[in-house]
């Protein structure tokens, strides 16, 4: 355990310098990740996004992978953005992608392979997904190989079926739902699978 310790204090100095809040980044071990259907519906029925960029649904694998995959990881790292509602929205959103990944690169450099990064939200890593320039009716796995940064994007924990909102709780945090009331209390999640 000392040595996963030191890997996520690292990891969590990383985060910080990067951009993250150290306040709402956590240890977590993997088991406790929760998965479930909902997060998955949500984004079917109700996001504007939903099939629009190459890593949101269908496009990513499905819950029952999601779980099957996070089974073979020991720990976690949830890493928290504040939004900073006074800024760029879509800037911070940006910039936390690319966190994650960094992360994930860092930790794989560190001798922990199998790292793996979840970000949140949809990809913004391009003005306009290229998804939008495929046929409608291109096999999801076909789709997947036309992303422009394959190196970069990776899914967001609720389109794999991820509920951000549970998995939070687990730590001690709070998420709450965001309205025009409480914008400060915006915040972004990303997850860090290591084994
Ligand atoms: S990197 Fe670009 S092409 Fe790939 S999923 Fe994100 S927005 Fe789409």
């Amino acid at each position: 355990m000392d040595e996963i310790n030191e890997l996520i204090q690292i990891l969590t100095d990383s985060a910080v310098k990067w951009g993250a809040s150290r306040e709402f980044t956590k240890y977590i071990p993997a088991e406790k990740v929760v998965v479930d259907g909902w997060p998955r519906w949500k984004c079917m029925f109700g996001c504007e996004v939903y099939g629009n960029t190459l890593c949101c649904p269908p496009f990513v694998p499905s819950i029952e992978e999601t779980k099957k995959f996070i089974k073979d990881y020991t720990h976690a790292l949830l890493i928290g953005f504040k939004g900073e509602v006074s800024g760029p929205l879509m800037q911070n959103h940006k910039k936390m992608q690319k966190t994650m990944v960094k992360l994930e690169k860092k930790a794989f450099q560190l001798n922990y392979p199998k790292a793996f990064a979840f970000s949140t939200g949809s990809c913004l890593l391009c003005k306009k997904c290229i998804k939008q320039e495929l046929d409608d009716d291109i096999d999801p796995l076909v789709a997947r190989t036309f992303c422009r940064h394959r190196n970069k994007a990776r899914p967001s924990m609720e389109a794999v079926g991820i509920d951000v909102f549970s998995t939070v709780k687990k730590v001690g945090l709070n998420l709450e739902t965001i309205t025009e009331k409480n914008l400060d209390e915006l915040k972004y999640f990303g997850l860090l699978l290591i084994s």
